[in-house]
């Protein structure tokens, strides 16, 4: 039987933005308000996790990949610990124009569903950014909520919250 998948972005939604810069070691990593109940009721209700994150300042040399597997590494041990770790963590990290699977491309929700079992029209995502809500489109993800932090908001998501302190509350009831 298939999943339903609840997909996060990361910088923004999971954990505080770095604004137009790159999360670089496990010091700049910070969970974002609600996160951890926000996913935790998701877990309970049957959805699986995944991480569908941009980190393209591998591609540019700005952070390696090494680096960027320490802090996932380190992000699933604390969610672990909270019962909520990510089933899968889908990351592009090549430079603009030099792949198939830089969003808005649904690839990286394909391949999570492909692995997973994933019900795609069953599932949601959560994004700060229009590439986010533009990915879920083209993956056959229908219900999407836009986190709003400094990207400008232009495509339509189905739900926006000001901060991820109120997704928990929302997720209570839509879900
Ligand atoms: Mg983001
Ligand atoms: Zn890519």
């Amino acid at each position: 039987m298939l999943r339903k998948a609840l997909f996060l972005d990361r910088d923004g939604v999971v954990n505080v933005s770095p604004g137009d810069g790159y999360v670089l070691d496990w010091r700049g990593f910070r969970f974002a308000d609600g996160i951890f109940e926000a996913m935790k009721i998701a877990r309970e209700r049957g959805y699986a996790l995944v991480l569908v994150t941009s980190q393209q300042g591998v591609g540019k040399g700005v952070m390696t990949q090494a680096a960027l597997d320490d802090i996932h590494q380190r992000m699933q041990s604390e969610l672990a610990a909270q019962g909520i770790a990510f089933d899968a963590i889908e990351a592009c990290t090549h430079l603009a124009g030099t792949c198939d699977c830089r969003k808005p491309s649904p690839l990286m929700i394909e391949h999570a569903a492909a692995g997973l079992e994933i019900d795609l029209a069953a599932s949601w995502l959560i994004g700060d950014h229009d590439r986010d809500i533009q990915m879920a489109a083209n993956a056959g993800v229908p219900r999407t909520i836009r986190v709003l932090t400094h990207h400008e908001p232009q495509t339509a998501a189905t739900h926006t919250v000001a901060s991820t302190s109120e997704l928990p509350d929302l997720l209570r009831r839509v879900l």
